[in-house]
C-alpha cells in the first residue's frame, strides 16, 4: 500500500520562510488573525485528519469504486463518513467568508489543507474542492436571494456544489452547446439538456447537490456569446431552506473509467428542470470563469498531491529493497545487496520527483498568496499586479503540474519495478488517479494556447511583462551573491531563454497563427521551468542563510535538492527554447489525410 504523511514541514518552510505568511496576512485586511500560530495549528491538525481519516479510505475508493443502482449514486464506503468527519470539523469551509459561516482564513492557508486532502484521497477531495469552487461563483455573481438559500449549506459542506459544462458533441469549444433554459413568468427558467461527465453530479454524501449548469437563453446569439449560467438543485429548497421537491434532475448513468473511481462521473439529464439564472444573460461563461479558475489551480494541485505521495512511498520502498551492489562498493556489506536507494538511476528518479513536487509547492503558494492579495490588498495598484501573476501562471500551473504529476508518479512506479505494477503496492492507482488531470477543466493543450494565445498579449504584454521584470529584479538583485551563484546563474539563463522566446512568439505570432498553436506547449513548459527556478533560487537563498547551526540537515537537504534541479532538471529549458522557436512548419506540413 502507498504510504503518506503530510509534509508539514515543508509547507511551513513555504509558508513561514519563504513566503514571510504571517506577516503579509497581517497587512491584508481582514487576515490579521492569521498568525504563524494559526498556521502552524492548521497544517498539523489538518494533516492529522487527513493522515488518520481520509487516507484510509482511498484505497477501498479506487476498488470499490461508484455504483448507479435505480437512479441513484453511491460513493464508496467510507467516503460519507470520512467526508463527515471533514465537515464537522469545520475543514471544508476554512477559507469561506464568516457572513456564510466560513472561517475567514487566507484562501492560501486553504491551498495548503486541499493538497494534503488531495494526496490523501483525491477522488474523495473533489467533491469539496468543486464546491468552493461554486461558493466561489456563486459569491462574486449570484443574486442576493440565491446566495441567503444556499451559501451557508456550500460553506458547512451539506450541499455541494458541481459544474455541469460538457455535452455528448461539446467538449473543448463550448460554444456548441445545446441545453436551453425557458424563462418563466415567477422569475426561475425551465432548463432542459443532457450534460456528460459531471463529476459529483449525483452521489450519496450529501442531501442536496446544486447545479451549475450552462445554457443557452431562447434569443441567444450563436457560439460563446450566446451561454448564460443557471442554478439548478437536485431539491428545491423549501420555505425553511431545507431540501423540498425533488427537482426533473437526474442521474442516467455513471461512467466506468480510468482512474477517481470514487469521484462518481455522471450523465446528467435536466428535463424541464426549475433554474435561476446567475449572473447577466449570455454572461455565464464570464461568470463560470470565477469557478474555472478556482478548479484549474485545484486541478494543477492535484498533479503535486499525487506525486508527493508516490514520492514518499517509492523513497520508504527504495530505503528498504534489496537488490544488486553500489557501483562504488558495498554499502550493505553484511546483507545479501545493497538497498536500490544507493544506485545513480533510481535516485535520478526520486530526486526528479522530489525536486519538481518542493518547486510547485512553492510557486503554488506563492501564487495563492497572490490570490489573497489581489483579494484584499489596501493598494489598488499592488491588486492588478497580484492579479496579473495570477492570471499569467494559472495556465502553467494546470498544465505543468499535471503533466509532471503523471510523470513522477510513474517514475516512482518504476522505483518499484514489478511491484510498481501490481495493485497491493497503490502505485498503479496513483497513475490512474493522476492522469485525468491532464484533461478536465480543460486539456492541457487548451491551457497552453490560453498563456500564448490570450495571457501574453493580454493588457499590450502587460501580465508577461511583469512577470520577467520580477524574475530580472531577483536576478540582479543576487547576481553578486556568491553563497547561491550556482541557482542564480542558472536562473538567469533561463530567464534570458524566456525572454528570447517571448519575443518569438510575439513576431512571428502575426506572421502566421498556426506558430501559436505550435510553440504554445513548449512555451508554457519553458515559464513552468523558469518560475521553478526562481522558486529553487529563492529557497537556497533561505537554505543558505540558516545552514550554520542547522543540526536537522533539513536545510543541507534543501540546498542538495535545489541543486539537482538547476543541473539536472532546468537544462531542458534550453531544448524547449529551441524546439518552440523552430516553427510551425515541420508541424503543419504533411496532408491531414496522410495522418
Ligand atoms: C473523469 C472526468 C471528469 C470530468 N468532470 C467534468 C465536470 O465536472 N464538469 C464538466 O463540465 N466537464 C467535466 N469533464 C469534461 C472535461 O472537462 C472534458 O473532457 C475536457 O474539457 C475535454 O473535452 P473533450 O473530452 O470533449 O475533448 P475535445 O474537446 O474533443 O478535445 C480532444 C483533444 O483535442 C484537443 N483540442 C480540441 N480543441 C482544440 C483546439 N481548438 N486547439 C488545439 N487542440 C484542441 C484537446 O486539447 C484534446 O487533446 C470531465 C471529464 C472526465 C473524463
Amino acid at each position: 500500500m502507498a504510504s503518506y504523511s503530510p509534509p508539514v514541514r515543508e509547507m511551513q518552510f513555504v509558508l513561514h520562510e519563504l513566503l514571510d505568511a504571517g506577516s503579509v496576512f497581517a497587512g491584508l485586511p481582514g487576515f490579521e488573525e492569521a498568525s504563524t500560530d494559526v498556521i502552524d495549528a492548521v497544517l498539523e491538525e489538518g494533516g492529522k485528519l487527513c493522515e488518520s481519516v481520509v487516507f484510509p479510505t482511498n484505497r477501498n475508493g479506487d476498488t470499490e469504486g461508484c455504483r448507479h443502482e435505480n437512479g441513484d449514486v453511491y460513493t464508496p464506503s467510507g467516503f460519507k463518513q470520512a467526508y463527515q468527519a471533514l465537515m464537522e470539523g469545520g475543514w471544508l469551509s476554512l477559507g469561506c467568508d464568516p457572513v456564510y459561516g466560513g472561517q475567514g482564513l487566507p484562501h492560501t492557508l486553504n491551498v495548503f489543507f486541499e493538497e494534503m486532502l488531495q494526496s490523501s484521497n483525491m477522488a474523495l477531495s473533489l467533491y469539496p474542492g468543486l464546491t468552493r469552487g461554486a461558493y466561489m461563483l456563486m459569491r462574486e455573481h449570484a443574486e442576493d436571494a440565491l446566495k441567503d438559500t444556499y451559501l451557508s449549506k456550500m460553506v458547512s459542506g451539506e450541499w455541494t456544489g458541481v459544474m455541469c459544462l460538457t455535452e455528448p458533441h461539446c467538449g473543448t469549444d463550448l460554444g456548441l452547446l445545446r441545453t436551453r433554459a425557458e424563462p418563466r413568468d415567477d422569475g426561475s427558467f425551465t432548463v432542459t439538456g443532457t450534460k456528460i461527465f459531471i463529476t459529483g453530479g449525483d452521489q450519496d454524501i450529501t442531501d442536496n447537490i446544486v447545479h451549475l449548469v450552462l445554457a443557452r437563453l431562447p434569443d441567444a446569439p450563436p457560439g460563446v456569446k450566446g451561454i448564460s449560467l443557471f442554478l439548478v438543485p437536485k431539491f428545491l429548497p423549501d420555505g425553511d431552506g431545507a431540501p423540498g421537491d425533488r427537482n426533473a434532475v437526474h442521474c442516467a448513468s455513471i461512467e466506468k473509467k480510468m482512474g477517481i473511481k470514487g469521484a462518481s462521473t455522471c450523465v446528467m439529464n435536466y428535463d424541464g428542470a426549475t433554474g435561476w439564472i446567475v449572473g447577466e444573460p449570455h454572461k455565464g461563461l464570464r461568470a463560470m470563469f470565477a469557478m474555472m479558475n478556482h478548479e484549474r489551480l485545484m486541478v494543477g494541485q492535484q498533479g503535486l498531491s499525487q506525486a508527493e505521495v508516490a514520492y514518499q512511498s517509492a523513497a520508504a520502498y527504495a530505503r528498504e529493497r534489496l537488490q544488486g551492489r553500489s557501483l562504488s562498493g558495498a554499502q550493505n556489506p553484511d546483507g545479501p545487496a545493497d538497498p536500490i536507494i544507493v544506485h545513480p538511476d533510481v535516485r535520478r528518479m526520486l530526486l526528479t520527483t522530489r525536486a519538481l513536487n518542493e518547486g510547485a509547492r512553492a510557486l503554488l503558494g506563492w501564487t495563492a498568496m497572490q490570490i489573497d492579495v489581489a483579494d484584499r490588498h489596501p493598494d489598488a495598484s499592488r491588486r492588478e499586479e497580484a492579479d496579473d501573476y495570477v492570471a499569467l501562471l494559472i495556465p502553467v500551473i494546470k498544465a505543468y503540474f499535471t503533466d509532471y504529476g503523471f510523470d513522477a508518479c510513474n517514475l516512482c512506479l518504476q522505483v518499484l519495478g514489478g511491484h510498481g505494477y501490481i495493485a497491493e503496492w497503490g502505485m498503479e492507482q496513483l497513475v490512474r488517479d493522476a492522469r485525468i488531470a491532464q484533461i478536465y477543466e480543460g486539456a492541457n493543450g487548451i491551457h497552453a494556447l490560453d498563456l500564448v494565445g490570450r495571457k501574453l498579449p493580454m493588457h499590450d504584454g502587460r501580465l508577461v511583462k511583469r512577470f520577467l521584470k520580477l524574475l530580472d529584479g531577483f536576478v540582479d538583485e543576487h547576481r553578486d551573491d556568491e553563497s547561491i551563484a550556482e541557482f542564480v546563474g542558472p536562473l538567469a539563463h533561463s530567464v534570458g531563454l524566456l525572454k528570447q522566446a517571448t519575443a518569438w512568439v510575439a513576431t512571428e505570432a502575426g506572421r502566421n497563427p498556426d506558430e501559436v498553436g505550435a510553440c504554445s506547449y513548449d512555451y508554457l513548459r519553458l515559464m513552468a521551468l523558469t518560475s521553478l527556478a526562481w522558486m529553487w533560487a529563492l529557497s537556497a537563498k533561505v537554505a543558505t542563510q540558516q545552514l550554520e547551526g542547522d543540526n536537522t540537515g533539513y536545510y543541507h537537504n534543501k540546498l542538495l535538492t535545489g541543486r539537482f534541479f538547476m543541473k539536472r532538471v532546468l537544462p531542458q529549458a534550453g531544448s524547449l527554447a529551441d524546439t518552440l522557436m523552430a516553427g510551425a512548419d515541420s508541424v503543419m506540413a504533411m496532408d491531414a489525410k496522410a495522418f
